[in-house]
């Protein structure tokens, strides 16, 4: 292990490193750290800590989420050799039913080309039955089993700085690696971990969301759901977006907002559209999902890093509310880079790794604009009903000229950067479409409204 002159300090042959985590993110840094260490005629040895078991069903395997993977994700996975195999795609989701107060339509993705795929991230929802159920995240710490990693299933306690390294304390076992890398998701016990070696580093703040998973049967879900996502812009206190997105013989409900509680959750089980959705007489309140309160990210983690030490994924930062997992294979991919085009010092982080999260973070920033004006949208009416009229409209257009319905797309699948969806609204046609929309709009309910107030009123009454 050296430390050259620019005070940075790099991987020698044989070096070992420690990987906290086996979700997307541990998995994804260990997968790119295998193929550089070979490319540069390395041989290093890498020990992934993961708590939890995904042949397992229920919370024993799962790492709670949507399981929403967006096309473009399914590309970079394609062209990097990771091919998702079938027994991991529960359906690949062609379309999205969007369901406002005033009405319900369905959207057509931009291209055949470009459908997503629905996932469980463990082995199914607890109780599950089903034997051709394969995890997301079990699959790709297989491949990076298969390419040499040892996977310890224990909970890493501690964690201890050494001049020449760092321990990890798992068990009764101490470790010691040249190299730590923190794919810990959001566990704060964890996240509180790192602050030992890494005294600077602020973790994420978070927000409760809500995930549940309804088991309806094959034929239930083709018919009612077929491989659409029913994504709703429903008025309702604390809800940013609610989602029932189909997966083989489940419904997993997706509540994103703030805080989200079991008020919030009756309000949006109990709205109209979202009855309407199911069988007649089913009642969601009335049944027991598998569920959980997850947390997920609001704001990035700062200075996730040190010498010898690297947070990613969840752990240093997200993409706001949307693909998750393609951000843990942004920031996995950029570490790896970093520990091997650079080094491992906290210098060489801030240099290559940094610019990586800087721009997550800024791409963040317009989602959180984005978000903002959905939300008004949400809670107006009127503006509801330009925005349907609109989309209603663009489903006579070829499906690559439906501007709005493609933006929508992207903003309900994360799977386009925030900038891009941003730059996207600045397209002039869309600007005078939706000004000619809203222009209609406001003078057809104007004269509505007078009518009404010119009716004459009932001299019996
Ligand atoms: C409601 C909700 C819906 C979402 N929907 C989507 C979606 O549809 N699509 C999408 O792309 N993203 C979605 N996400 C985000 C996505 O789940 C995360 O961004 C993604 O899981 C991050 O991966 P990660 O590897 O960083 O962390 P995680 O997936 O959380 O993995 C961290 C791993 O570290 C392990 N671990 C933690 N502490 C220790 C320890 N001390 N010792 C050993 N192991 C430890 C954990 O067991 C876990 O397996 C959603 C999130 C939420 C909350």
């Amino acid at each position: 292990m050296q430390k050259d002159k620019k005070n940075t300090i790099s991987l020698h042959d044989g070096a070992k490193i420690g990987v906290i985590g086996g979700g997307p993110a541990g998995s994804f840094f260990s997968f790119f750290a295998f193929n550089l260490a070979k490319r540069m005629g390395l041989t290093i040895g890498i020990d992934i800590y993961e708590i939890k078991d995904f042949t397992k069903t229920g919370p024993a395997g799962c790492n709670h989420c949507g399981g929403i993977v967006s096309e473009s994700l399914i590309q970079m996975l394609t062209n990097e050799g990771i091919v998702l195999p079938q027994q991991i795609i529960r359906r690949g989701i062609e379309s999205y039913t969007l369901h406002l107060e005033i009405g319900t339509t369905v959207i057509d993705n931009i291209s055949p080309e470009h459908s997503i795929a629905s996932i469980f991230r463990g082995s199914g929802p607890l109780g599950s039955t089903v034997t051709t159920l394969q995890s997301f995240d079990g699959y790709l710490l297989d491949l990076c089993e298969k390419k040499g990693a040892r996977i310890f299933r224990e909970k890493v306690t501690d964690i201890e700085r050494e001049p020449d390294g760092i321990n990890l304390i798992a068990g009764n076992t101490r470790r010691k690696y040249d190299l730590i890398v923190g794919a810990v998701g959001l566990n704060p016990k964890t996240l509180k971990m790192f602050q030992k070696v890494i005294p600077d580093f602020i973790p994420p703040v978070t927000t409760k969301t809500y995930i549940s998973e309804y088991y309806l049967g094959s034929e239930t879900v083709t018919r009612h759901f077929g491989n659409s996502m029913h994504v709703f812009l429903l008025n309702l206190p604390g809800i940013k977006f609610g989602a029932l997105i189909p997966k083989g013989v489940y419904i997993t409900l997706v509540l994103l907002g703030t805080e989200i509680n079991k008020e919030i959750i009756d309000s949006f089980l109990s709205s109209e559209p979202v009855i309407a959705c199911f069988p007649e007489g089913m009642e969601l309140k009335n049944m027991t999902p598998c569920q959980c309160f997850p947390s997920i990210n609001i704001t990035n983690a700062r200075n996730p890093y040190g010498d010898r030490v690297v947070l990613i994924g969840d752990s240093s930062s997200s993409k706001l509310f949307k693909n998750g997992i393609g951000a843990a294979y942004i920031t996995g991919k950029a570490a790896a880079n970093t520990v091997f085009s650079d080094g491992i010092g906290k210098a060489n982080f801030r240099k290559s790794f940094q610019p990586v999260l800087s721009n997550l973070n800024v791409d963040n920033a317009i989602g959180k604009l984005i978000f903002w004006v959905s939300t008004l949208i949400q809670k107006s009416l009127f503006l509801k009903g330009v925005l349907f009229n609109m989309v209603l409209k663009e489903q006579a257009k070829e499906r690559g000229k439906r501007e709005m319905s493609s933006l929508l797309w992207d903003t309900f699948t994360g799977s386009a950067p925030y900038k891009n969806i941003f730059i996207r609204t600045l397209n002039p046609i869309l600007i005078a479409t939706l000004s000619w929309n809203i222009f209609t709009g406001f003078v057809k309910s104007a004269l509505a409204s007078r009518k009404r107030n010119n009716k004459p009123t009932n001299p019996q009454a």
